[in-house]
């Protein structure tokens, strides 16, 4: 084992929760600890316009031999508004939130959910999209405008490439695209105001796989005046429990080990190392390209439930899923917070 990764998994080993600021709350009658970091991600739809074999919320429940199609309130006003009643109960927590998916930029109720986040007044809001309906339309008023009028702060992009075919070659688009001439208009427009955008980047030998492939990449976006990309590793997954063999095959075959490129990056004088992040399941090494902030970043999902089982009472995120329960997991029948219950 090489000596990076020997100290990834010792750290690891030694992430105490309990060493963290943690908040008693009451989900239904039932006391639990959240951890004062704690995120609320908002799972607004499985529906996506890219098909992306290495898809990280089809994979959640693929490494737990479950079919990934998740139930939903089907009608939007009442989606919305136990929505609402949701973000009124976890009000005291002053929680920040992530809108994810499937493509929320594709979702009709997206509009509706950026004005409750706005309601209830939620900390740092962030969006995770592939960019795809930045520029479209709702009541005459681009999603893009819709989400600095919410006050958003962060926008993550997800991009494996800046070549255009090649990006459009791994992320199977079957309609809809974000190109590089979209971002042109997007980037400068978003930080004027105070919209910060992020290019996020799975690395993949078919995609970004070298140093080299990461600096071009910073270089090519900075010239689109982004000053904030991640670099990921294919999540490391339960391989016994995994039901999904043509994605296991093409996550072997494309993985790129990020202990290698950590090796080379320390050795390397055009990154700057920052400092370093370790959450209950992943690790993050930070560093400056030029003056571009540069964040690699490893996961685990074994270990996510490892560490969850070590202490069944902590709520170390939070998942709002379209089927209107409130759980502590990104599976939606798994640790359920507060339940949905059909009137
Ligand atoms: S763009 Fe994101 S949500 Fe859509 S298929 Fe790719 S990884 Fe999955």
């Amino acid at each position: 084992m090489n000596e990076f990764k020997k100290l990834r998994l010792e750290r690891q080993k030694n992430f105490d929760i309990y060493t963290k600021e943690q908040t008693t709350f009451n989900f239904n009658g039932k006391n639990k600890q959240v951890y004062n970091n704690c995120n609320l991600s908002i799972f607004v739809d499985d529906y996506c316009n890219a098909d992306c074999k290495f898809c990280v919320a089809q994979l959640r429940y693929e490494n737990k031999n479950q079919i990934y199609q998740k139930k939903k309130i089907m009608d939007d006003e009442t989606y919305l508004k136990r929505l609402d009643e949701v973000l009124t109960i976890l009000e005291p927590l002053n929680l920040s939130v992530s809108i994810t998916g499937g493509e929320p930029t594709k979702s009709k109720r997206l509009v509706g959910i950026l004005k409750l986040i706005e309601k209830h007044k939620m900390r740092k809001r962030t969006i995770t999209t592939n960019g795809s309906g930045l520029l479209d339309k709702v009541d005459g008023t681009t999603i893009l405008d819709h989400l600095i009028e919410n006050h958003f702060d962060h926008l993550n992009i997800s991009k494996t490439h800046y070549d255009e075919t090649i990006n459009k070659k791994i992320m199977c688009y079957k309609k809809g695209y974000c190109s590089n001439e979209d971002l042109k208009e997007i980037i400068p427009y978003a930080l004027s105001h105070n919209l910060r955008p992020r290019l996020s980047c799975l690395l993949l030998k078919s995609g970004i796989s070298t140093i080299d492939d990461m600096a071009n990449y910073i270089e090519y976006y900075e010239k689109l005046r982004i000053d904030n990309v991640i670099f990921r590793q294919l999540m490391d997954y339960d391989e016994q429990n995994m039901c999904n063999v043509e994605k296991m095959k093409y996550c072997m075959e494309n993985k790129v080990d990020l202990n290698e490129i950590w090796k080379k990056v320390d050795q390397d004088k055009r990154f700057q190392r920052y400092k370093n992040i370790l959450g209950y399941y992943y690790y993050v090494e930070i560093y400056n390209y030029h003056n571009v902030v540069v964040c690699s970043e490893s996961a685990d999902l074994k270990t996510l439930y490892q560490e969850k089982e070590k202490n069944p009472d902590v709520v170390y995120e939070m998942v709002f899923h379209p089927n209107g329960n409130l759980n502590g997991s990104w599976v939606d029948n798994e640790d359920i917070l507060l339940e949905y219950q059909e009137s």
